[in-house]
């Protein structure tokens, strides 16, 4: 791996970036069938980065149709495990040789901190392709425990054609999350990028296919939601919809496949975490960076964003004193590109405007920031928002119970272990949650009774490749991504009954 990250290998990088903005299908490049393109603009910005080919229904079924050949032919799903393992190590180790160049690519079209791209993003998407990878030839399938006459197998097989669409937060990151599994489980894959980010996951899609994919295996189809995602989600020839995004549109593919072809549809939806501080805790300063770090990271623009703060009311002051200090000293705002910015631009104007509605009706309410409530650099053209916390917010407030997905955190003060379990469940989400305390019985109590499929303890962490990732709840179901849980959504079981003669 070449790539540094200073501000001169950045600009020289810029300098030379092409924009890969077609479709990519059956192994090549293609404009839209209809011609048609939508722009994709820089949010720290507001400038047109390019336009991009707009794909709707017969573009799908072209994708569809290329990945049901392939699939039929066993170009990718017949190949041995191993030599799928090898081609997608090529993959992730290409994807770690265009580590800069991708990290720009997001930054630049998601508003995300170059050096969070650089640092994380990049790196997680490579490493989860290679994770995957490895598992391919290390995983075994079963013999039942049948009567002596008969031998029974159950294989796992790829289910066939699966449709990927993905959410602008997390762009390169979330194409990983799906490749990973469904392809070392021998699917081919039709991804939708949202709208707002599609350029890493096209060039990751040529990266794929430069490391030996096979055409018809990996495809793109960038468009919008209510035309691609729509078809993709309608297609009769899908037989798993593999989705990260919110809540409503979770629905929408639930509607799709009950009209349609029973597809079966993998759902990674919202959040509205809490993170819960037990007055025991000695270390506050640590406390504070990693409340911060989850309210805060991405812009709070993430799922598992720790966006409500439950904190024993004998220590919130002096937790609340000393996240205002590491904020003011540890979180510069502003240009996604400089290496050290930690809050970037939010995606685009319609959801700045989102965000700045709910700080306008708390404080409307009678709530009062702490800090920030307002937009920032405005100068720049780009769609900044301060960092904000509302101290002492009502559990039953709407900045304490919707997902915002910016950065505003609401602090909730407790009295007892219960009330904070209580306000910790009290939300139609189940996603993640982070805990705080230096007793070990009360560690093993409170993690039990959170309700979310993560609980990070003494930590804010999704956990990593190792462990599985999903919610509870309205934060979906039928499936985890990470991990060899991943697989099982990507897989049908085969039982072959074989009567010994
Ligand atoms: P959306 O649900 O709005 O969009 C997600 C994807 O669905 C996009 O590709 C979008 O297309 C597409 N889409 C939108 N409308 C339709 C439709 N009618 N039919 C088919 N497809 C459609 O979510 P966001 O992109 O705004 O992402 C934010 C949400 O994602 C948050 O709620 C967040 O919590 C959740 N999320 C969950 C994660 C998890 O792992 N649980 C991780 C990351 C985010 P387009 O935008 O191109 O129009």
């Amino acid at each position: 791996m070449t790539d540094t990250l200073t501000r001169d290998a950045i600009a020289q990088k810029i300098k030379r970036l092409e924009y890969r903005n077609m479709a990519f299908i059956d192994g090549h490049f293609v404009p839209a069938r209809s011609g048609k393109t939508f722009p994709t603009l820089n949010p720290a910005t507001g400038e047109v980065l390019t336009e991009v080919a707009a794909c709707d229904t017969e573009d799908v079924d072209l994708a569809v149709k290329a990945a049901r050949r392939a699939f039929d032919l066993g170009v990718w799903s017949r190949l041995a495990p191993a030599e799928r393992k090898a081609i997608m190590k090529r993959f992730a180790d290409l994807i770690d040789e265009h580590r800069l160049e991708l990290a720009i690519l997001e930054s630049l079209e998601a508003g995300k901190p170059i050096g969070e791209c650089f640092n994380v993003d990049i790196p997680d998407t490579a490493n989860t392709i290679r994770w995957n990878a490895e598992t391919a030839d290390k995983l075994y399938d079963a013999v039942a425990p049948t009567a002596p006459d008969v031998v029974a197998t159950v294989r796992r097989e790829p289910l066939g054609v699966v449709g990927a669409v993905l959410p602008w937060n997390f762009p390169a990151m979330m194409v990983g999350w799906k490749l990973g599994p469904a392809l070392v489980t021998g699917n081919c894959v039709i991804v939708k990028p949202a709208q707002l980010t599609s350029l890493t996951t096209i060039r990751i899609a040529e990266l794929g296919h430069q490391a030996g994919i096979p055409a018809g295996v990996l495809n793109v189809v960038p468009g919008l939601g209510s035309t691609a995602g729509q078809a993709l989600g309608m297609h009769p020839d899908v037989d798993l919809i593999a989705f990260t995004g919110s809540t409503a549109v979770g629905r929408r593919f639930l509607e799709y496949s009950a009209a349609t072809n029973l597809k079966r549809v993998a759902l990674e939806l919202g959040g509205k975490n809490p993170q819960v501080v037990m007055p025991d805790v000695s270390d506050l300063k640590t406390v504070a960076s990693n409340v911060l770090a989850s309210a805060f990271w991405n812009m709070g623009e993430n799922c598992s964003a720790g966006s409500r703060l439950i904190v024993h009311r004998s220590i919130k002051d002096a937790l609340l004193d000393e996240m205002l200090v590491q904020l003011e000293t540890e979180w510069k705002t502003g240009d996604p590109l400089d290496p050290e910015v930690r809050l970037g631009a939010l995606i685009q104007k319609d959801h700045m405007d989102k965000v700045l509605g709910f700080i306008d009706r708390a404080k409307a309410a009678g709530l009062t920031a702490l800090t920030g409530g307002e937009q920032i650099l405005e100068e720049t053209g780009g769609y900044f928002v301060a960092p904000t916390i509302f101290d002492d917010v009502p559990t039953d407030a709407e900045i304490a119970r919707e997902e915002i997905f910016g950065p505003v955190l609401a602090v909730i003060p407790f009295d007892t272990e219960d009330e904070a379990i209580a306000i910790a469940n009290d939300t139609c989400y189940g996603l993640a949650a982070s805990l705080w305390s230096d007793d070990l019985s009360t560690v093993h109590r409170m993690s039990a009774a959170i309700r979310a499929g993560t609980v990070s303890v003494n930590c804010f962490s999704e956990g990593d490749i190792t462990t599985p990732f999903g919610g509870y709840k309205q934060s979906g179901f039928g499936g985890r991504d990470k991990s060899v849980y991943a697989h099982e959504h990507y897989t049908e079981l085969k039982t072959t009954w074989i009567k010994v003669g």
